[in-house]
């Protein structure tokens, strides 16, 4: 069953002290080790710098893997550099995991070195059965046509035809009502000028 499962490669990343201060990175890295299916694990002071990329990209040929799962930050910052960063060797992008072991586990456990790192190793865990989850994906490139249709012409309706106009669409307003203007169309005046609504 084991001898089935993607290869994968782990990264576990300090962040300096982001991570290592308050996470045994090196008990992770051990952790990762026995994991099934993962068959090369590296350690990063930096992770998301160039030596630690380059890292990455010895592993993934010289392993030949199959799966990598990234545990360092959150995967809004730099899953999009790891991505890259995998895809530059050859591997699809989206055969790519990561662990957040800084937002989720180091910074709201700093006091708690020992209940981090347990958690830091579950996530790992949790991260690399994922991974093995994954299926290479495309990204096709579909034409679109360059127009929007606007349902209601009050306020909301107006601005964001107007919006959109100006980011180069073809726009289309369409009113059920013979005036637009909308509800505001009807005040008299409006708080604080007191101006004329219209
Ligand atoms: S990959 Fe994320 S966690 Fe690692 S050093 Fe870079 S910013 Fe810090």
């Amino acid at each position: 069953m084991i001898s089935e499962l993607p290869r994968t490669g782990v990264c576990v990343c300090d962040c300096g002290l982001n991570i290592a201060g308050s996470v045994d990175t090196a008990d992770v890295e051990e952790f990762a080790r026995a994991l099934p299916g993962v068959v090369c694990v590296v350690r990063n002071k930096y992770t998301c710098a160039d030596p630690g990329q380059n890292e990455i990209r010895r592993a993934v040929v010289e392993s030949k893997l199959e799966r990598v799962v990234v545990a360092s930050c959150t995967p809004r910052m730099h899953e999009p550099t790891f991505r890259a960063c995998v895809a530059s060797v050859g591997l699809n992008p989206y055969l790519l995991e990561m662990a957040n072991l800084r937002e989720h586990c180091s910074w709201v456990h700093a006091h708690d070195r020992d209940g981090a790192t347990q958690k830091a190793k579950d996530l790992v865990r949790s991260a690399v059965s994922r991974a093995q989850q994954l299926q290479p994906q495309e990204e096709p490139t579909i034409p679109v046509t360059q127009a929007a249709l606007v349902i209601g012409a009050g306020i909301a309706g107006i601005q964001a035809a107007l919006d959109m106009a100006d980011g180069g669409l073809d726009v289309y307003l369409v009113e059920k009502e013979p005036s637009i203007g909308g509800i505001m169309a009807q005040l008299d005046k409006t708080y604080p000028t007191m101006d004329c609504s219209i």
